[in-house]
């Protein structure tokens, strides 16, 4: 089968990682979706056909199936820290090795979580575009009023890698008190952003800033529902950088019109790229295209996990960032 592939790419990626490969195991046949557009699992199966290894992202929908297709498969290298798109049972049961890309993304991705708080709190993007439209019409004592940032609390959800940049850059840029709720407890996460544990619904009741950072599974979906949307302070911000579906985003459009909270920003969304009815035309929430790890220097280092990861389990050899499914 000489056209078949070793190793197929979902969409293109940085050059530098296709180098790698290239340099890493010579003769290694590597093909990538030559459209700008994501693939269907179907479209998948019969490009991917044959090959040993798949780079895939997070809007793949790697299925069963979709594995079960692949009888060559040895290794899927996501170029994402979420794995909630890929069975990774199927992958397990078939020895396929699943490997991502944390640790690289972890600043960029708090980078954008802190801008959506003072972009909401200061009403950034609605500033720009009254400027824009000429209806700045100069300086004035009750013009255009956000909240402020500094002191305030926020309250992070999910304790990990982004969850711990994001409350110590809160903690200690901005004088916030920091609360957070995970499973379990994190010593280290309390002593470096001097933050307390608390239940969920004391975050909610008590943070002017809730802040997502937990992966989605079974028990984070629609975590923050209705009825928790209806805990948080009048004045408080929701802001999710971590998956759309642990928000109910109808829920959060009836909160938002209502005035139930402040404001939202969100860089994820429930059903991507598509959004909740009525969210694209309310003025109290920022809406970003899930931007978390998109900078140049972050998507280049993503390439190269993959690449590496690639290269590691055709080599035989223990990939650095295996997905251990929890
Ligand atoms: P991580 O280091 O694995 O941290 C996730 C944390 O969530 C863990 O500390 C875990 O702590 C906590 N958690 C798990 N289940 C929970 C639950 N039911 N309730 C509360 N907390 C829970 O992951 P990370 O690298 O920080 O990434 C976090 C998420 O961000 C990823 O899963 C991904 O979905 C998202 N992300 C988004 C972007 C973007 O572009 N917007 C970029 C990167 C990542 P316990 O085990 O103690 O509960």
């Amino acid at each position: 089968m000489p056209d078949l592939p070793d190793v197929f790419i979902t969409r293109a990626i940085p050059e530098a990682a296709l180098q790698l490969l290239a340099s890493a195991l010579p003769g290694l046949k590597v093909a990538v979706n030559p459209r700008d557009a994501n693939l269907t699992p179907a479209e998948i199966a019969s490009m991917a056909a044959g090959a040993q290894g798949l780079i895939c992202t997070l809007a793949d929908d790697i299925s069963r199936a979709l594995i079960e297709s692949l009888p060559r498969l040895r290794v899927i290298a996501t170029y994402a820290v979420g794995t909630n798109n890929i069975d990774l049972a199927a992958a397990r049961e078939r020895g396929i090795v699943v490997a991502n890309t944390p640790d690289v993304l972890t600043d960029a991705t708090a980078e954008v979580a802190v801008g959506l708080m003072l972009a909401c709190a200061r009403r950034f993007i609605e500033g720009d575009v009254l400027t824009r439209q000429g209806s700045f019409r100069g300086w004035a004592p009750l013009f255009h009023l956000g909240f402020g940032v500094y002191g305030k609390t926020v309250g992070i959800v999910g304790a990990g890698r982004i969850g711990l940049r994001v409350a110590r850059t809160m903690r200690h840029g901005f004088d916030c008190r920091v609360l957070y709720t995970a499973r379990s407890a994190h010593p280290e996460f309390e002593a470096q952003a001097q933050a307390t544990r608390v239940d969920l619904n004391s975050l909610l009741e008590q943070s002017d800033f809730v802040s997502l950072h937990c992966p989605v599974t079974p028990q984070t979906k629609h975590l923050i529902d209705g009825s928790r949307l209806a805990r948080m302070k009048r004045s408080a911000f929701l802001i999710n950088t971590a998956r759309g579906p642990v928000v109910d985003e109808s829920a959060l459009v009836e909160a938002l019109k209502a005035g139930r909270i402040a404001g939202a920003g969100l860089d994820v969304f429930e059903q991507e790229p598509a959004l909740a009815p009525g969210l694209a035309g309310l003025g109290n929430v920022t809406l970003l295209p899930h931007i978390g790890s998109a900078t140049v220097e972050t998507r280049q280092r993503m390439g190269l996990m993959c690449a590496q990861a690639i290269i590691d389990v055709l080599g035989g050899r223990e990939p650095a960032n295996r997905v251990v499914p929890g």
